[in-house]
């Protein structure tokens, strides 16, 4: 006997910020019924979060912090959340030493026992130290041209080497530019004007993203099964772009990471660093980065948990590797979903590519204004 069918306006396959925003705004705005799968047995995609044994608030896949420079995202958000206030800063683990990281002038200052006064002393020491290249194509090449040779080796070559499993002179310029240098002694993460956390955390944001009665939510269901079941005139689809082609032209490859979670007794709400986040450049050290979750929630306990990073090269996919062949094989899969009728490939495993939570929120309300200039999202009401 054939499975019964049900019928939806829209599927949307992943309950991550990229579908759970695009089935808000259907179901809010066109008054759509939407359809809302995902084969992990909770909402929140990779951004989701928990009380671990102890009790600690704990992001499962990773520690995510939230900052944007796009009011339109702070804005859209602000609807299903209050905020905590709250600005990231990491430290360099180095020789026995903490330091600033991104680099600055007091991590120059720091290092070698200097007193570069302000950003114009800075600037000349970088200069000096700088390595002319012809041509920026490699992360090495980014590195060298801005800080020279020791704070490179120092800072960057190891981390990098673990983190991705190639050296930075394999890596496209994009990943290490990625990380800015300080002239003065600003030592954010980020300089977005909006920096903060969900006051309740991640889960109960996607909780209330998704409560809507037009919303049906299937959880621990995956899309190979809900494609038979469930009939739709539109599908929205995050997952991974090759998974939904059946790999037919080749696996997109991921650099992967496992958490192992140190648990620390802190009576009394105690911190065990004085930053959320210390990263260790030494090869030496077999792991890259360490995260105290409670720096980013606020959260008052007497445990502490710290995130401790080991990339690894299967898992869960966390960073597309960023070479020129991955992008290529990436515009393949490109190809054959401009093919594909009714259906919208949005996220960050959708599009191949590293996105923020914001860039991806920014994504999924740009798609979510694509579709109805289009006119899709009309017809998907009509033929319902
Ligand atoms: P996802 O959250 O991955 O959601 C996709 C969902 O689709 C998943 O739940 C998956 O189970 C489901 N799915 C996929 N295929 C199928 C299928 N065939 N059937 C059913 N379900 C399927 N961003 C920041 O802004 N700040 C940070 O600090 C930060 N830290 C990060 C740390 C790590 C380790 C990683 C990997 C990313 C980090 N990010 C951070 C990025 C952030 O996680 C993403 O931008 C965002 O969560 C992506 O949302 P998404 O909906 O595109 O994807």
């Amino acid at each position: 006997m054939a499975a019964a069918v049900d019928r939806y306006d829209t599927l949307v396959v992943g309950a991550g910020f990229a579908g759970a925003v695009l089935a808000e705004r259907l179901a809010s705005r066109c008054g759509q019924r939407v359809c809302v799968i995902d084969e992990r047995p909770h909402i929140g995609g990779i951004a989701h979060d928990h009380l671990d044994d102890r009790g600690v608030l704990c992001h499962r896949y990773g520690p995510h912090i939230f900052h944007t420079r796009a009011p339109v995202v702070w804005r859209y958000l602000s609807q299903f959340t209050e905020w905590r206030p709250y600005e990231h800063r990491v430290m360099a683990s180095l020789e026995g030493r903490l330091l600033p990281f991104p680099v600055n002038r007091r991590t120059v200052n720091e290092l070698y026992g200097l007193h570069l006064a302000d950003e114009l002393e800075m600037s000349a020491f970088l200069d000096a130290r700088a390595e002319q290249r012809e041509v920026i194509a490699t992360s090495e090449d980014v590195v060298l041209s801005r800080l020279g040779r020791d704070l490179y080796e120092r800072f960057f070559r190891g981390y990098t080497r673990k983190h991705w499993a190639l050296d930075p002179s394999e890596l496209d310029a994009s990943v290490c530019a990625r990380i800015p240098v300080r002239l003065d002694e600003e030592d954010r993460w980020s300089l977005d004007p909006f920096q903060s956390m969900p006051r309740d955390g991640y889960a109960a944001l996607f909780e209330r993203l998704l409560d809507h009665p037009g919303i049906d939510l299937r959880l621990g269901t995956s899309f190979e099964e809900a494609d038979r079941e469930i009939d739709r005139d539109l599908l929205v689809y995050t997952g991974p772009i090759d998974r939904y082609f059946g790999r037919r032209l080749g696996a997109l490859p991921y650099r992967s990471v496992e958490f192992e979670m140190r648990h620390h007794h802190t009576p009394g709400g105690g911190l065990v660093q004085p930053v959320a986040q210390l990263n260790f450049p030494s090869e030496d050290v077999p792991y890259t980065r360490t995260t105290e979750y409670r720096h980013l929630t606020g959260q008052v306990h007497d445990w502490s948990t710290v995130a401790v990073e080991h990339p690894v090269a299967d898992g869960e996919p966390c960073y597309p590797v960023p070479r020129p062949e991955n992008r290529e094989l990436y515009r393949r899969y490109r190809r054959l979903a401009a093919r594909e009728r009714g259906v919208v490939f949005v996220g960050r495993l959708a599009r191949y590519q590293y996105l923020d939570m914001d860039q991806v929120v920014g994504q999924a309300l740009t798609t979510f204004a694509r579709l109805r200039r289009a006119g899709a999202v009309a017809e998907a009401r009509e033929a319902a």
